[in-house]
């Protein structure tokens, strides 16, 4: 995919666009925004479209030169993506140091996207920081965030920050519409997405469907009910989970404030207050941002469990 196939994201691709064309490629960039919004695929475009060798698509990347075809399969030695699973550590940053010492041997530029930089652990941002402080050349890296405030001051002063904004609805039905999704759902789908396309894919999958359930029932559980719901899934479906319950909870508010609703049939127990809506919002805010730290999980689904009104 090129930068023209890339639907939104216009600011992203216009300064990145404009860096190749003026030969002003930072060695450090740091791209931030909500989950599923294209940060990676944005990431990837641009080092091929800097790699790229087809001369006259100087400006994107023309997808079929051996270099653009490497990159997309990642297959060049020159290119790599670090997904980290826990933490990003000292000696995994030690070992790319000792990758990056020297200049690129396929590819125009040696490039490292690293997912989920807020990963990185203490010791292994003040390492990174000292390559980025003294940079080989023809080397970039991107970093890659969804949490823009756990990244170190140090790091971000030496990084091009790009601001990646949620997708328009529009956007993702585009975006549907190229995966062959139905019409009749797209439009549903991609409000309910919240400017995401990964969540907007995962909310057709028919393990959310089953989850969507789930989130309906467990609002009208016993505390007890409800540990026991969430203590079944694993911490993927957890998190999706928590997602599900926020939105019946954001549509209980809209129905309150008389603005159409996303699920037609959600009702409570009992009537709740703006004040008692917003309070659970909250506590399904502060649960899904614990899960996806790995914070005193038992402890946060315990409470999201009896305070959830
Ligand atoms: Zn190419």
């Amino acid at each position: 995919m090129s930068f023209k196939d890339i639907i939104g994201q216009e600011v992203p691709k216009k300064i990145l666009l404009a860096q190749i064309r003026e030969d002003r490629i930072a060695t450090g960039y740091l791209f931030y925004g909500p989950e599923g919004v294209g940060k990676t695929l944005t990431a990837k475009t641009f080092v091929k479209a800097i790699n790229c060798e087809e001369v006259k698509h100087f400006e994107d990347s023309c997808d079929s030169c051996q270099a653009c075809k490497e990159i997309d399969a990642l297959r060049n030695p020159d290119f790599e993506i670090i997904i980290p699973e826990q933490s990003i550590k000292i000696s995994q940053i030690r070992a790319l140091k000792v990758r990056y010492a020297y200049k690129p041997t396929w590819l125009k530029m040696r490039v490292a996207i690293i997912k989920d930089a807020d990963k990185l652990t203490e010791p292994a941002s003040n390492a990174f920081l000292k390559i980025l402080e003294e940079p080989p050349s023809r080397t970039m890296f991107i970093l890659i965030t969804s949490r823009l405030a756990a990244i170190l001051p140090t790091i971000k002063s030496r990084c091009q920050e790009i601001k990646f904004r949620r997708l328009k609805p529009e956007e993702i039905e585009k975006i549907l519409h190229k995966h062959q999704v139905p019409k009749q759902i797209i439009h549903k789908v991609s409000i309910q997405a919240n400017g995401s396309i990964t969540r907007a894919l995962k909310l057709l999958s028919p393990e959310t469907e089953k989850l969507q359930n789930t989130a309906t029932q467990f609002l009208h559980r016993s505390p007890l009910e409800r540990m026991q719901i969430v203590e079944e899934l694993d911490s993927l479906e957890q998190k999706e989970l928590l997602l599900l319950i926020q939105e019946l909870y954001a549509d209980l508010l809209r129905k309150k404030l008389g603005v159409s609703i996303k699920n037609k049939n959600i009702e409570l127990k009992k009537e709740l207050s703006i004040e008692e809506i917003l309070h659970s919002i909250t506590i399904c805010e502060q649960a899904f941002y614990a899960l996806s730290r790995n914070v005193q999980k038992r402890f946060i689904l315990y409470k999201l469990s009896k305070e959830l009104l």
